[in-house]
């Protein structure tokens, strides 16, 4: 039995008996007890899960299983799992257990998929290396005391190495496909509003999009159906239509623009560099017509992105006051000192730097000169995103500037971390969707991501065009 293989080869598998739900939820545990030390995991539902298995082993037994059966999911400590401990990454949260399902986490179950524990992230979605957890840090399983990415480290570790089959992330600028790519599996974001919000923790509304880690293309697109889509629990979900996204349609000769800027900018390590350039032959010799073109406006994503996020998180984080929900300071001097002493023994250091800043953007003698300037500049780049997907089907870069790096390399210039984000965040900024998927490793043997990025709620053909490039591979 190869208890990692594609959900649909497993559903058969199950059928034909040579393996069951509970066989492939004590594989996952296995591994989950074998690579304990890379701190994927912050909680594991090890007797919920197997009892869960037992019922759908059940379930397939009388042909009344869902959609998902025999799939084991974990979910970034971000989601509300009813019933189970929320912390998003932070001391601020103790204690603090989900009165309700998401409507991402309520749809999964609904399909019979089975949770098996919630995931190590950076606080509150807050970094790019999954160091900011109040749990400590997630480690890559590739080794070489390498961080798997941020912030979803913990949830692409857990794929990585098998400890399930599937993670929900979170991505706000890049938290999903930024790991994907370190850790060498697949990580969608999809467009913003795609997926509803409700009982995801926010850490900036305008931004925020649950994401979704696999190693297999169809189980990542089945998954995407199952989740998106209207709610009545949350009024930005998009009405358009879900279509099928599980089948994997060919795709035709498409016209593909390569961000020439994302090769050029002396940020980009070499090896990144070779593999896209490699990977952009490959796609010229399927037949597809690949240019380079120019986005110059990349030069102030990062800022528009640090300041609108910033702002959104000192407004969204201001609800952790230590009388609500979590961890409260038992300084009772007065209610001042109170909320402060709550609110800096809660917070780790990146947060408090976060809600500072974003409190000033959002002041009344700055909100002209950053706030609502940032905005002005994110209509911009979101025109110019939609100019290009005028000409082009599908605009690609690297996922990230380098392959993983090192445990403590940005503990003393926390600032430096955020060009790690680089790539990703453009997609974030306009609401485009995007995919990670592995190409191929540096000379260390660390995995490098190519991104791909598509015209609004055209996830469809991210999948299609990912299918078509591993297929080119296996030939
Ligand atoms: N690294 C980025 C940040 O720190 C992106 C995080 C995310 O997507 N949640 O904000």
């Amino acid at each position: 039995m190869n208890t990692f293989a594609s959900l649909r080869e497993i559903q058969d598998e199950i059928k034909s008996g040579t393996t069951s739900c509970s066989q492939v939820v004590e594989a996952c545990l296995n591994n989950i007890d074998k690579y304990s030390h890379l701190n994927a995991f912050l909680e594991v539902y090890p007797q919920e899960a197997l009892a869960k298995a037992v019922e759908i082993d059940y379930k397939i037994t009388n042909g009344t299983a869902g959609r998902l059966a025999g799939l084991v999911v974990g979910l970034k400590d971000m989601l509300c799992y009813r019933d189970h401990h929320l912390q998003a990454g932070s001391k601020i949260l103790e204690g603090f257990e989900s009165q309700f399902n998401g409507t991402a986490v309520q749809r999964l179950l609904d399909e019979d998929a089975i949770i098996i524990g919630r995931q190590n992230c950076d606080e509150f979605g807050m970094g790019s290396s999954n160091e900011n957890s109040a749990f400590g840090p997630s480690v890559n399983g590739i080794g070489k005391d390498r961080v798997p990415g941020g912030s979803s480290g913990g949830s692409a570790v857990a794929v990585q190495m098998d400890m399930c089959q599937v993670s929900l992330g979170t991505d706000t600028g890049g938290s999903v496909r930024q790991p994907a790519a370190f850790t060498g599996v697949i990580g969608l974001k999809p467009t913003y509003s795609r997926i509803s919000r409700y009982g995801l923790v926010a850490y900036a509304s305008s931004f925020d999009s649950i994401g979704i880690i696999s190693k297999n293309l169809q189980d990542n697109a089945l998954i995407l159906q199952v989740i998106s889509g209207k709610d009545a629990f949350d009024s930005t979900v998009s009405r358009n239509p879900v279509p099928e996204f599980n089948i994997l349609e060919e795709i035709g000769p498409s016209r593909i623009g390569y961000i020439k800027e994302s090769l050029e900018t002396t940020r980009v390590q070499q090896e990144v560099k070779t593999n896209t350039l490699r990977q952009l032959k490959s796609l010229q010799e399927m037949g597809h017509q690949v240019e380079a073109v120019d986005f110059p406006l990349i030069e102030y994503v990062l800022p528009t992105y640090y300041l609108l996020t910033t702002a959104e998180a000192s407004s969204n984080l201001s609800r952790y006051d230590g009388v609500k929900y979590g961890y409260r300071s038992d300084n009772e001097e007065s209610l001042d000192s109170f909320y402060k002493s709550t609110r800096s023994e809660g917070f780790g250091q990146e947060v408090q730097k976060r809600i500072m800043l974003g409190t000033f953007v959002l002041s009344a003698d700055y909100c002209d000169a950053f706030y609502k300037k940032a905005q002005k500049v994110r209509r911009l780049i979101k025109d110019k995103t939609t100019e290009l997907f005028q000409k082009y089907d599908f605009v690609v870069m690297p996922t990230a500037p380098t392959t993983a790096f090192e445990l403590g390399t940005f503990t003393d210039n926390p600032l430096e971390m955020c060009w790690s984000d680089l790539f990703t965040v453009p997609a974030s900024v306009s609401g485009n969707p995007a995919i990670s998927i592995p190409n191929g490793v540096d000379k260390n043997g660390l995995p490098v991501g190519f991104q791909i990025i598509a015209d609004d709620f055209n996830e469809q053909g991210l999948y299609a065009l990912s299918n078509a490039i591993f297929r080119a591979r296996d030939n």
